[in-house]
């Protein structure tokens, strides 16, 4: 049973997420593409928390991931 459609593994999630907490542009680990970044929220409706949203898609084989991106805390 194969299953791979549109998900990448906890490792590759792992990698991306790393370059978004860097602000880096996040690669596709697959593909080698940089990754098409979208931020949801962001404090439209004033939600009063300093938390960004990134939803990154690779363009190329069109997995997707999720972050929350905690914004204004760094060591
Ligand atoms: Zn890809």
């Amino acid at each position: 049973m194969t299953d791979d459609v549109s998900q990448y593994s906890a490792e590759e999630l792992e990698q991306i997420r790393g370059a978004v907490a860097a602000e880096e542009s996040p690669l596709c680990p697959r593909c080698n593409v940089i990754m098409t970044s979208r931020a949801i929220g962001g404090g439209s409706f004033g939600l009063g928390y300093a938390r960004r949203r990134d939803w990154l898609i690779c363009p190329k084989c069109r997995r997707s991931a999720l972050y929350d991106i905690k914004r204004g805390t760094r060591n």
